[in-house]
């Protein structure tokens, strides 16, 4: 398939806005620059004076928890988790996280996001659900063993992790645990033998509260990234979940390890964890990365919204100039698709089509001021007009282009959570 989009401002490699065209050509980039006109298209797109940018990258996720979207709110995050989320959890089936998962997809397209890291169990149907789609996602290890089951917690995370590695050029797998305070030293030293054997990065939920990182100093006399450092879980570096409460020794801990700080500020927000402070933690040398976490506790799973509130809510805690809107943009594209390892993070020739696109025809992006600017502080999901993964356009002005129509999916998940509620109670 060849597709040509011109009449485009493009945000290139350099992260500079130049105008143009972007040709595709077998799921590739093969064009950035002036228009070629000797080339027959499949499509040929007028992007009508719409900015062209690689796609968004959400490193932290889970996807089924669609289904459990505003069904309980305003809740401390133990009572919510213990109360309202952990008993619907329990009868979720596998067909359940596959709709769950595809109407995330929706979402996520729609929204400019090309590549999830997702956390969650039944994970098989998740990844199905990505790959009849078209989507790309790195499934994340999910291993827990409060059951007291750690052996084979490990054997199936190392299991998906071989699987999966070699599955699909849309999916791969990386080690991972659900948190320190759902885990024994046990699980914990398992974890650090498979990083060690496969010489690979190890993500996690870290310093999410207060109160984890108080229980982990009670328990282990030292913070939950001193506990893992010293345990060797990070010795291939890693992704951490939320980090809001780090210390200075962490921080120095995990920049050593090379660990990536993914950062979900509306969750954090709204269950009144705190603050990340992300300014802080990259000019100790951290990268960070940006996640929406569960529709659960966000309760969108908008991109958009957590890169505006990534920039802002770094200003509170700091001052209006410790960010620009680059800085942020490049935390939700670079570093986000480095974090995963599934996607280039940069539009340039060769690398796969994996991009979204912009539209200033509403209200809320005029006038172009600064292209830039509007993208982070004033757009919004409704400004997305497309959506192409690996070069196929799987979203485009309301329409989705999956293999399932929206209907089907919203009417299987409306039925799904009316049943998992009588269920649980
Ligand atoms: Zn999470």
């Amino acid at each position: 398939m060849n597709i040509r989009l011109y009449n485009a401002y493009i945000l290139n490699q350099d992260f500079d806005i130049v105008f143009g065209e972007v040709h595709i050509s077998d799921g590739k980039i093969a064009h950035i620059g002036e228009p070629k006109t000797n080339l027959i298209w499949d499509r040929n797109i007028d992007m009508n004076n719409s900015l062209v940018l690689h796609g968004f990258s959400n490193c932290h996720t889970h996807s089924p928890m669609t289904l459990l979207r505003s069904y309980s709110d305003d809740l401390a995050l133990a009572d919510w988790l213990n109360k309202a989320i952990f008993p619907i959890e329990a009868r979720m089936t596998t067909e359940d996280c596959y709709y769950g998962t595809l109407l995330a997809i929706l979402e996520y397209l729609s929204g400019g996001v090309i590549a999830i890291g997702d956390m969650y169990f039944h994970q098989d149907s998740i990844i199905q659900a990505c790959l009849d789609s078209g989507f790309k996602i790195v499934g994340i290890g999910s291993a827990a063993d409060i059951n007291g089951d750690t052996e084979s917690q490990l054997e199936a995370l190392e299991q998906n992790y071989q699987k999966y590695n070699s599955y699909s050029p849309l999916c791969a797998y990386k080690l991972g645990f659900h948190a320190q305070y759902t885990a024994s030293d046990n699980l914990i030293q398992g974890i650090a033998r498979l990083a060690r054997k496969y010489q690979d990065q190890v993500c996690a939920h870290l310093s999410e509260t207060r109160e984890e990182v108080q229980s982990c100093i009670t328990r282990h006399k030292m913070t939950p990234p001193r506990y893992l450092v010293k345990n060797g879980v990070f010795d291939f570096g890693g992704s951490a979940y939320h980090c809001v409460h780090l210390d200075k020794n962490d921080i120095e801990l995990l920049k050593e390890k090379n660990v990536t700080i993914v950062t979900n500020p509306s969750s954090n927000l709204k269950l009144a964890s705190g603050i990340a402070d992300i300014v802080n933690y990259a000019k100790k040398g951290l990268k960070i990365a940006i996640g929406t976490d569960g529709a659960a506790s966000n309760n969108s799973l908008d991109m958009l919204k957590e890169i505006y509130l990534t920039a802002v809510l770094s200003k509170v805690r700091n001052n209006p100039t410790a960010l620009t809107a680059k800085d942020v943009l490049k935390m939700a594209i670079t570093n986000g698709a480095r974090a995963l390892g599934i996607t280039s993070g940069i539009l340039k020739e060769g690398n796969d089509a994996d991009l979204t696109a912009i539209s200033f025809d509403l209200p809320n992006m005029r006038p172009i001021n600064n292209i830039i600017n509007n993208v982070v502080y004033s757009s919004t999901s409704k400004n997305i007009i497309l959506t192409m993964i690996k070069g196929k356009i799987l979203y485009e002005k309301g329409e989705y282009n999956i293999g399932i129509s929206a209907d089907e999916i919203y009417k299987y998940c409306d039925k799904a959570i009316k049943r998992l509620i009588q269920q649980a109670n």
